[in-house]
C-alpha cells in the first residue's frame, strides 16, 4: 500500500485518541504489506532514555506480525495547534530499513498544498551505512533479523 491521506487520517485520528484536539503529542501510523494499518504513540517518559518515538509501537507491531511496512506516516502537535507531519528520526529510518529501501515515509513539504509530501527511504537516506555490508547494496531484510 502507497502512503496517502487515509494514512495521514489514521495517524491524526490515533492522535486525537490519545491526546484530544489541543494537547500535545505525536502518532504513527503504517501500512502492512497485507493493506492494514497499525498506529502507535510515543512513550514519554521523565527519564528521556526510557521514552520511545512514536513510529516505535507500530514498528513492533509489524515485526510480531512478520508482515512489511510499506508506508509511514508520523504527525505531531504542539499544545493549541494543528497537527504536522515530520519525517522519521534517524532511528526509525534505522528501524524501518529492514524492509528495504521503497518503504514510503511522509516528510514536510511546504511547497505541497497538503503541507506533506512522500518519498522513499532510500530518498531521504542515501547514504545508508549499512550498504557497507551488503556489496553496496541495500542490505537484505535477513541481515537486520539474524537470529
Ligand atoms: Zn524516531
Amino acid at each position: 500500500m502507497n502512503l496517502d491521506q487515509k494514512l495521514m487520517d489514521a495517524a491524526v485520528a490515533q492522535l486525537d485518541r490519545r491526546w484530544p484536539a489541543g494537547q500535545h503529542g505525536g502518532a504513527a501510523a503504517m501500512y502492512l504489506e497485507d493493506g492494514r494499518i497499525v498506529t502507535s504513540v510515543g512513550f514519554d517518559n521523565v527519564n528521556g532514555g526510557a521514552s520511545l518515538c512514536g513510529e516505535t509501537g507500530a514498528i513492533c507491531q509489524a515485526y510480531t506480525l512478520g508482515l512489511r511496512v510499506t508506508a509511514s506516516v508520523f504527525v505531531f502537535r504542539e499544545i493549541g495547534g494543528e497537527p504536522y507531519v515530520m519525517a522519521p528520526c534517524g532511528i526509525c529510518q534505522e528501524r524501518l530499513a529492514m524492509w528495504g529501501p521503497d518503504v514510503q515515509v511522509a516528510v514536510p513539504d511546504p511547497a505541497s498544498e497538503t503541507g506533506w509530501g512522500v518519498r522513499t527511504l532510500a530518498e531521504v537516506h542515501p547514504y545508508y551505512w549499512a550498504k557497507v555490508f551488503a556489496g553496496g547494496e541495500w542490505p537484505p531484510s535477513s541481515l537486520h533479523a539474524q537470529p
